[in-house]
């Protein structure tokens, strides 16, 4: 308890799963130093933002000082990546232990670049400053937004160089989360054959996120559609804002619905379904426009999963299965509808289909015209509030967004809606990488200016009208590694 105040960290993942919690140790850390801290987070974990910037909080952050009764593991889970089964678990991570929060919430504190685990595989189980910054901005950009998210708390740089294709700056995230449960875990779970393994891996879920699924008369069932309800309603966010997570294996999707893992991601500049920007997917499997039937194929691999649990007949539990998983169109598609709904400033207006109508023409439209997705909303607005000069500025297509403006127009779309649904801020690319090419060469003022950006999705920030405005046309085609 000196590292985190008050707060006691609890070992609940553990405990109930010994078989998928390795108990493991951080590397050393030779120079620890704080790059960024989340004080409000800190706040309402009960862990004292200046206590963590004392030595045993840098330690805490690093997992270098584990607090007294606290029993770091790496967690043991399985996944399908890029389409093929793998056994895995965390090479480069560890658990710290959950905390309960100000509103009484168990959270996951969870440590990424801390050193090898047994997972770790050919990985040096380390973490380069810059992609552990892109997930502290693109998450917080998410949580402002209003996407369901795991949270970040600091990043620590190490004071231990990382081998890449040059030397970087070592750093350790110290992420938050509802849990980390994925269906990678009930995949690993199932494997094992060992059933009730695999019953407390469901019991375990339905207790930190599914609790009513407890009262229902088959209670796995209940789970499973809960967690098809979670991600049909967050990949159709993702889909409204623009957000290409880019590695969509079944052992980055949560069972909370929270996103997580964000290596490759990145949100689309120009309107364009075919987006890839991850340097590994290659075959553009999680390209933008795929990423709603991944979300369904990851579901039905969650199933399988599950079969064991949902009937003593195997044939009987593929059919209560297959007609769950049925649920995931019609959800996706009612949460897609209505945030396009929103997005076109129509949430007043009963004529769904003309909406579902404008919906389709209108990025047809924007992919023919390659209109920068985030601003064109924006546009949108001042269109709706009489002037219609920005959004005919980025149309080559002109006879054809004026008659699309017409029918629009016609359903009396309402402006300030429109500006609070519709982002001004995102992380941008071309501010993502300047933020992280100056952080890891020491100057950490762009990082900050943008994580103000970000913290302000929907209101413009007086001096920071750039982070606003769509990336210059030199930016060129934008890769992610991860
Ligand atoms: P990801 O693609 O980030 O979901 O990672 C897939 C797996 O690779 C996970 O088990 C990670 O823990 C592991 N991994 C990724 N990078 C490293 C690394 N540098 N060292 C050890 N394991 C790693
Ligand atoms: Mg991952
Ligand atoms: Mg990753």
């Amino acid at each position: 308890t000196q590292a985190t105040g008050a707060a006691t960290l609890q070992h609940r993942f553990a405990t109930a799963l010994p078989e998928l919690a390795l108990p493991a140790q951080a590397a050393e850390a030779p120079d620890p130093r704080l790059v960024v801290l989340n004080e409000p987070l800190a706040r309402e974990l009960g862990l004292d933002p200046d206590r963590l910037r004392s030595p045993e909080g840098l330690g805490l952050l690093t997992g270098t000082v584990v607090p007294e009764g606290a029993t770091p593991v790496a967690q043991a889970y399985a996944g399908h990546q890029f389409g093929g089964f793998a056994q895995l678990g965390d090479g480069r991570a560890l658990l710290m232990g959950e905390l309960v929060d100000a509103d009484g919430r168990l959270r996951d504190l969870h440590l990424k670049g801390s050193g090898r685990t047994r997972f770790a595989r050919g990985g040096d189980g380390l973490a380069a400053l810059g992609p552990m910054l892109r997930e502290y901005v693109v998450s917080e950009a998410m949580h402002a937004l209003g996407i369901p998210t795991t949270r970040s708390l600091a990043v620590v740089t190490t004071g231990r160089g990382v081998h890449r294709e040059t030397v970087l700056p070592g750093a350790v995230l110290a992420r938050v989360a509802s849990s980390h449960l994925r269906v990678g875990t009930v995949q690993l779970a199932r494997a094992t054959d060992d059933v009730d393994l695999l019953w407390r891996v469901a019991d375990h879920a339905i207790e930190r996120h599914h609790p009513e699924a407890a009262a229902e008369p088959n209670p796995c069932l209940a789970l499973y559609r809960a967690v098809i309800a979670a991600q049909a309603g967050l990949v159709a966010r993702w889909m409204l804002v623009g957000f290409v997570h880019g590695v969509m294996n079944t052992d980055n999707v949560t069972l909370s619905g929270e996103t997580i893992d964000y290596g490759p991601c990145a949100f689309l500049d120009a309107f364009d379904p075919h987006t890839v920007f991850s340097s590994i997917d290659e075959g553009g499997r999680y390209a933008y426009g795929n990423q709603p039937p991944i979300a369904e194929w990851n579901l039905a691999r969650l199933g399988e999963a599950l079969l064991p649990l949902l009937a003593d007949e195997q044939d009987r539990a593929v059919e209560i299965a297959t007609e769950a998983l049925g649920s995931f169109r019609e959800e996706y598609a009612a949460s897609y509808a209505a945030g396009l709904r929103a997005k076109l400033g129509l949430t007043a207006c009963d004529d769904l289909e003309a909406i579902e109508r404008l919906g389709t023409s209108v990025f047809e439209l924007l992919q023919a015209s390659h209109v920068d997705h985030t601003s064109f909303w924006r546009h949108l607005a001042t269109a709706a509030r009489g002037d219609s000069e920005p959004v005919r500025g980025v149309f080559l297509d002109l006879a054809g967004i004026d008659a699309w403006l017409e029918d629009w127009r016609a359903l009396c779309p309402d402006a300030d809606a429109m500006d609070r649904v519709n982002p001004v801020h995102i992380p941008r690319n071309h501010l993502v990488e300047e933020a992280l090419d100056a952080a890891t060469a020491g100057d950490l003022a762009p990082l900050e200016r943008l994580l103000e950006a970000v913290r302000s999705p929907f209101d413009p920030v007086p001096g920071l009208e750039r982070y606003a405005e769509p990336a210059p046309a030199d930016f060129g085609r934008y890769r992610t590694f991860c």
